[in-house]
C-alpha cells in the first residue's frame, strides 16, 4: 500500500516539476522525506528528478534506509565527508539546472547549498508540497484514526484519576504515561494544561498550579501513530463551575457545531472560520477569539488547510482538519474544545468520539 502511495505522490510531484519547468526537487524535512520515499529516519536529503530519486544519508541510517526506501536509490554519505557537499554533488550529477527546495530548509544549509550549486537556479517552494499532503489517502487516514483512538483511550483512562488538588503537571504526566501505554509513538506537541485563569493562555504549558474547586481546565494534547498526528482539546469542569463558565462553554460548543455544519467539499476554508466568528459575533463575544478555528493534521500537527481568515484553501475530500473554537477571558478563565474532522465526498465525518462535557469531582 505504501508502495502505491509513494508512486502516486512522486508521479504527482514529477507532473508538477514538468509543468513548472523544474528539473528536480530537494527535500530536507523529515515529513517530506517520509512522504515521498518512505524513509522515517531523522537525517538525510531526498532528491527527486524526472527519472531518478535518491536519498542521501549518513551511515547511521544505512540499514534503516535499505529497509524502508520505496523506489529511491540510497547514496551513503562517506564518513568524514561534508554532508552538504555530497548533496550538491548528487544534484549536479543528475544534471539539474532548475531545482525546487523546501521553504523549511534551515537558512544556513540553504546558503551553503546555494554556494555549492553555483549556476543552478533554486526556487524555494513550500505551499505546493503542503497542498499535496493536505489530501490524505486511505493509509494516511488509517494512521490518523489510529492516533485519535490512542489519544482518546488514554484520555478515557485519565478521567477517573483526576482530582481537585492535583497539579497541572500531575495531569500532564499522567496523561503522557497513559497514552504511551495505549501505543503512542510520542506526543505530537507539548501538552497544554491550563487551570482556572491559566486557561486564558491558549498555549500555556502545565505548571505546579493546584487545580481548584470551580476551575475550568483546558487540556490540549496529541500523539503520533505510524508517523501521523492527532490533536484534541477538552475543557474539564472541576467541581462547582460558575454559571458564567457554563455559559461560555455552551457558546464554544455552539460555535463548534455551527462550524462543522459548514464543512463540505468546495467550501473555502476561510468560510468555515467565518461561520464560527459570526456565531460568536451574534452572541457578543467575538472579541474573545484569539486564534483561527483550526488546521490540517497529518505528518505534522499544523498543516494545510488552515481554517483561518487568511486561508486560500478550498476544502476537498480527504482533508483532515481540527475544529477548535475557543473563548479567552484573561485572568479569569478560557474554554476551548477541539475535534478532528474528515472532509468527505458529501460533507464531513467527525473522527473524535470523546464527549465534550466532562465533570470531575
Ligand atoms: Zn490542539
Ligand atoms: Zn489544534
Amino acid at each position: 500500500m505504501l508502495q502505491e502511495s509513494v508512486a502516486r505522490r512522486v508521479a504527482a510531484l514529477r507532473g508538477w516539476l514538468a509543468g513548472e519547468g523544474l528539473d528536480g526537487a530537494l527535500f530536507t524535512s523529515g515529513e517530506n522525506r517520509r512522504y515521498f520515499c518512505g524513509f522515517t529516519g531523522d537525517a538525510g536529503a531526498l532528491l527527486v528528478t524526472a527519472t531518478q530519486a535518491a536519498l542521501i544519508t549518513d551511515p547511521r541510517f544505512t540499514t534503516q534506509a535499505k529497509q524502508e526506501l520505496v523506489s529511491a536509490a540510497l547514496i551513503e554519505q562517506p564518513v568524514g565527508k561534508d554532508r552538504l557537499g555530497v548533496v550538491a554533488s548528487a544534484v549536479l550529477d543528475c544534471g539539474v539546472r532548475r531545482l525546487a527546495m523546501e521553504g523549511s530548509c534551515p537558512a544556513a544549509d540553504y546558503a551553503t547549498l546555494r554556494t555549492k550549486l553555483g549556476g543552478v537556479e533554486i526556487r524555494v517552494e513550500q505551499m505546493r508540497f503542503l497542498a499535496m499532503r493536505a489530501i490524505k489517502d486511505e493509509g494516511e487516514l488509517a494512521a490518523i484514526r489510529g492516533a485519535i483512538a490512542i489519544a482518546e483511550a488514554g484520555f478515557d483512562r485519565l478521567i477517573p484519576q483526576l482530582r481537585i488538588g492535583m497539579t497541572e503537571n500531575d495531569l500532564a504526566a499522567e496523561l503522557a504515561y497513559l497514552v504511551a501505554r495505549e501505543g503512542a509513538e510520542g506526543p505530537a506537541f507539548s501538552t497544554i494544561v491550563g487551570a482556572g485563569p491559566r486557561g486564558a493562555l491558549p498555549h500555556g504549558a502545565p505548571t505546579g498550579r493546584l487545580i481548584q474547586n470551580g476551575d475550568l481546565v483546558v487540556v490540549d494534547f496529541g500523539v503520533y501513530k505510524d508517523g501521523y498526528c492527532s490533536d484534541m482539546t477538552r475543557t474539564l469542569f472541576f467541581g462547582d463551575v460558575s454559571a458564567e463558565g457554563r455559559r461560555v462553554f455552551e457558546l464554544v460548543c455552539g460555535a463548534q457545531d455551527t462550524a462543522m455544519a459548514a464543512i463540505r467539499p468546495g467550501v473555502p476554508a476561510r468560510d468555515v472560520d467565518a461561520a464560527h466568528r459570526e456565531f460568536f459575533r451574534q452572541h457578543g463575544c467575538e472579541e474573545r477569539v484569539m486564534h483561527g478555528l483550526g488546521h490540517g493534521i497529518g505528518l505534522q500537527v499544523h498543516e494545510e488547510p488552515r481554517l483561518a481568515v487568511t486561508s486560500e484553501a478550498i476544502l476537498a475530500p480527504g482533508m483532515v482538519v481540527t475544529v477548535e473554537p475557543g473563548l479567552y477571558y484573561p485572568d479569569v478563565f478560557g474554554v476551548r474544545t477541539e475535534d478532528n474532522v474528515l472532509v468527505t465526498q458529501t460533507g464531513y465525518e467527525n473522527l473524535s468520539r470523546t464527549r465534550r462535557e466532562i465533570h470531575i469531582g
